[in-house]
């Protein structure tokens, strides 16, 4: 997916602030935040949206659900969070390429 915004930041084409990344995924701070802690979280490899997943995605969306609150975590986020997927135009989702959203407020 050579246009996809989010394959051009995994490709490292596009600058992002990366504070998670592994074999699989990246997490990189969203550039209009709606909280302290704003944080988006994506497989590396191309999936458009929740709309366009099948049974070989099934583990690899777990270990985002599974990866995304130890990252949180390491960002302040111990006392909790709000997670979030906007899915296809009617969803809100502006960005194809499936994402979760992370955002929360660090607690004292
Ligand atoms: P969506 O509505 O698709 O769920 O949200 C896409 C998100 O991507 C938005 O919150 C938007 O601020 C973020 N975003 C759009 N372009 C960029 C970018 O170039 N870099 C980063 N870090 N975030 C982006
Ligand atoms: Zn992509």
């Amino acid at each position: 997916m050579t246009d996809c915004l989010f394959c051009k930041i995994v490709r490292g084409e596009i600058p992002a602030k990366v504070v998670y990344e592994d074999d699989e995924l990246l997490a990189f701070n969203d550039i209009r935040p709606h909280a302290p802690v704003h944080f988006l979280l994506i497989p590396k490899r191309h999936i458009e949206s929740l709309l366009t997943v099948n049974e070989a995605d099934q583990a690899l969306l777990g270990k985002m659900l599974a990866t995304a609150p130890s990252i949180a975590k390491q960002l302040g986020l111990q006392a909790g969070f709000k997670m979030g997927v906007n899915t296809g135009a009617a969803g809100g989702q502006e960005v194809f390429h499936l994402h979760l959203h992370v955002l929360g407020t660090p607690q004292e």
